[in-house]
């Protein structure tokens, strides 16, 4: 059964990363100057094509629409139930902490380490089974398959902050109102509309449609791996402690909450990192550093650096910029699982770095 339509023929890559992304609005320069240095045939900045140049977001099937509410609410309503029911009966303990912590940190990764900084910017390399796993670890924390991620998430880049890009906060008019419709959109508003189906996959992620595992995982997406992001969860649960009670609660807390956590987490990065934080590196958009955020999304909250250097590894540059998602990357180089890791240079860190009254 074939759920998600494919393109049909899968074209040459299309490399060009210097598009006319606009004037950086701090520095005045070009971004060609900007990305003088930065590696060729950088897959995940790609040219938009004119007509995607538009603030109007593609319509939306109401398939689509419904699928987004189900998936946005149901963890959500899950963890208000969770709360109520453990607030009642007292039966959050240790197995489900256990099961809900050790199933947000693999999603989480699975996003961060997997679909983010190995499949959509390549930042470093490594064997096509890790690859995989990971890939399955973001394929379960119910943000749609890693072509669909990657390809929205690839254009986001090539239209930070712009008129086309899924998720910017920006394309409102001034004010505290538009400003708030602004960050309802990037939050959570974007996902109803059609950005993440009419992305033209063949333009942004000519690579994964090459990927055999990642196509199976996006054909299959709606009938295995969202279901499977709430069993795995109620069948641990109802292994270890045998009842129909601890599988309720593994649902309610492995499943749900675990997600809306993931989730949430995930988009804040979309919404607070475009909007509140420090700016650090020049990046032809409004992107941030947000220190709280870094933290909690395992180092992706440092996004101004990431959008300074969309293929570095690590996004927290500093020692005192906490970045889960590069420890781990460290550890599998260590174990000898990442290799060709990327990583700005220090002259190419200094070119891009903001120079502001108090640091001169
Ligand atoms: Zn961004
Ligand atoms: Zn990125």
């Amino acid at each position: 059964m074939r759920l998600t339509p494919l393109p049909s023929d899968i074209p040459e890559i299309q490399s060009d990363p210097r598009g006319d992304m606009g004037v950086d609005p701090v520095t005045g320069c070009e971004p060609a100057a900007l990305l003088a240095n930065e590696e060729e045939n950088d897959l995940s900045i790609v040219t938009p094509a004119p007509e995607e140049q538009t603030s109007v977001p593609p319509e939306a099937p109401l398939i689509h629409t419904i699928g987004s509410l189900v998936g946005i609410t149901m963890p959500f309503l899950g963890l208000l139930a969770a709360m109520v029911y453990s607030w009642q009966h007292g039966w959050l303990d240790w197995t489900q902490l256990s099961i809900m912590i050790v199933g947000q940190l693999l999603t989480a990764l699975g996003l961060t380490l997997g679909y983010h900084r190995l499949l959509t910017h390549r930042s470093f390399s490594t064997y096509y089974w890790v690859r995989v796993f990971w890939m399955m670890m973001g394929a379960l924390a119910l943000q749609k398959s890693p072509i669909e991620w990657c390809a929205t998430h690839r254009k986001h880049h090539a239209l930070s902050d712009k008129p086309g890009d899924p998720h910017t906060p920006y394309d409102y008019a001034p004010g505290f109102i538009n400003t708030m419709k602004g960050f309802w959109h990037a939050h959570v508003g974007w996902i109803m509309t059609g950005h993440i189906i009419a992305t033209d996959q063949k333009r942004y992620v000519p690579d994964l449609l090459q990927d055999p595992v990642a196509v199976w995982i996006h054909r299959y997406w709606e009938i295995v791996w969202f279901p499977l992001t709430f069993i795995i969860p109620t069948l641990v649960a109802w292994g270890i402690t045998g009842t129909g009670e601890g599988a309720l609660l593994g649902f309610l807390w492995g499943g749900c909450a675990r997600v809306f956590i993931v989730q949430h987490i995930t988009f804040s990065v979309n919404s607070i990192c475009h909007m509140f934080g420090r700016k650090e590196y020049h990046s032809n958009d409004e992107s941030r550093n947000n220190f709280i955020c870094g933290i909690l999304s395992a180092g992706e909250g440092f996004h101004n650096t990431h959008h300074a250097f969309p293929t570095s590894a690590r996004h927290g540059l500093e020692w005192w910029q906490p970045d889960l998602t590069w420890y781990v990357i460290k550890l599998h180089e260590l174990c000898g699982l990442a290799w060709d890791i990327k990583l700005p240079s220090e002259e190419q860190r200094q070119r891009k770095r903001i120079v502001t009254q108090d640091s001169q």
